[in-house]
């Protein structure tokens, strides 16, 4: 609906906006007046910056999360023949990526009360399938998964552990950052993401032998940085091409504005939480609603809410589009998988096997969330829920 439209009303509040300021635009005439747009020196300081903020050995900058699950996948063994096993309740691309090698994904439903993948059916799937070689959890919303016990089955099965850590920078857990407690962990700074680069990942590891492998597989197959070939002592045009490679590096104009937005992530990530707990604190009381759990060390990057079908004459669906026509901008994360013919077709995947998440997703939506949003954004976003709810309340 046209905000002219809906004159003399409230007005909208979006869903996200991302916190840029001028240091961020600084930090890119920077490197445009540099002369030197590609990856050249921002990108190793970026990754050298997040490996210690995060702490762990290797972080890899790439051009996407989507390159950087294929990537690792790619360095964890998945191509034809071979499968991932992840969670229905993600965005497309954790299993397209597998798609990409050649491989395939399998897939176990999500826990009975929260968002993340359910470890004792991870391990079910593992006894049956033989030709998995990686988990791909997803810390869905920043919530991190049990990874403790993912990582006990991993062991167990002698597979690989891929944290999707797209929602998770930065989720804390007693054993360290999510995203650093696998064999791989990839984060994401699209534009709508914790911090954002406009386009941009970052795969972490702690493994010599998988960040070697992703560092000659996002550039060409080719053993030598083009830093490093222009600019050593010995600069030469030699150079060997060892595998088929992709072409994922990030540049160093998005990789200058990922610096300065993590200096700023700190402090990003206590605005949400405040917003995030301000939010559960007003909804709580009402038996129409279902807060996300306000779990330790989550990154907040969505703020997931249930309505509680039970209790309204209406359902998620009009719940949102009441949302949208009063000015609030929400969104739904995610279709699962099992509902997409891609899916469907090359996985068998079938909505009766996967009963937690197709509740999930018949009853959640996703609120607006950003750290600059203002205070009567933010009591706007709880009057209008809780009047819709109130409205609509069945008993
Ligand atoms: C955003 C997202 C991705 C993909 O990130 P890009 O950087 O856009 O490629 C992967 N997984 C999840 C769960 C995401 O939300």
């Amino acid at each position: 609906m046209a905000i002219s439209e809906r004159s003399g009303q409230e007005p909208n509040v979006p869903f996200f906006l991302p916190s840029i300021g001028t240091e961020e635009e600084q930090a890119v005439l920077r490197v445009m007046r540099s002369g030197w747009l590609t990856t050249g020196q921002e990108a190793p300081a970026f990754e050298k910056e997040f490996a210690d903020f995060v702490g762990c050995k290797h972080a890899l900058a790439v051009n996407s999360a989507t390159s950087g699950l294929m990537l690792s996948m790619s360095a964890c063994g998945i191509r034809a023949g071979t499968k991932i096993l992840t969670t229905p309740y993600t965005f497309v691309s954790t299993a397209t990526t597998a798609f990409h090698l050649g491989g395939g994904a399998v897939y176990a439903d999500t826990e009975e009360d929260g968002y993340n993948i359910d470890p004792a059916q991870i391990e079910q799937k593992l006894k049956k399938d033989r030709s998995i070689r990686a988990i791909v959890p997803v810390h869905m919303g920043g919530l991190p998964c049990n990874m403790t016990e993912i990582k006990r089955i991993a062991d167990f099965y002698g597979v690989k552990v891929i944290e999707d850590a797209a929602h998770a920078f930065p989720s804390k857990t007693a054993q360290g950052y999510a995203g650093t407690l696998g064999d791989a962990g990839v984060f994401s700074f699209y534009a709508t993401k914790t911090i954002t680069t406009g386009e941009g990942g970052m795969i972490c590891t702690n493994n010599d032998t998988i960040a070697e492998a992703v560092r000659i597989m996002r550039m060409h197959g080719i053993d030598r940085t083009v830093w490093d070939r222009y600019t050593s002592k010995n600069a030469s045009w030699k150079y060997d091409v060892v595998k088929a490679g992709f072409k994922c590096n990030l540049p160093d104009i998005l990789a200058a504005i990922g610096r300065e937005q993590l200096k700023k992530a700190q402090i990003l990530g206590e605005k949400r939480k405040k917003i995030a707990l301000r939010y559960t604190e007003a909804f709580k009381n009402f038996d129409f609603l279902e807060c996300p759990p306000d779990g330790e060390g989550n990154a907040w990057h969505l703020y997931l809410l249930r309505i509680c079908r039970e209790k309204l004459s209406i359902n998620r669906d009009e719940f949102g589009s009441l949302l949208q026509q009063r000015g609030i901008n929400i969104s739904v994360h995610f279709i699962p998988h099992f509902h997409f013919t891609f899916f469907k077709k090359h996985c068998g995947l079938n909505v009766r096997s996967f009963p937690h998440a197709q509740k999930l997703y018949e009853t959640t939506l996703s609120l607006p969330l950003w750290p600059d949003m203002d205070d009567a954004m933010i009591e706007q976003v709880i009057q209008t829920v809780t009047d819709i709810g109130k409205n609509n309340y069945e008993n």
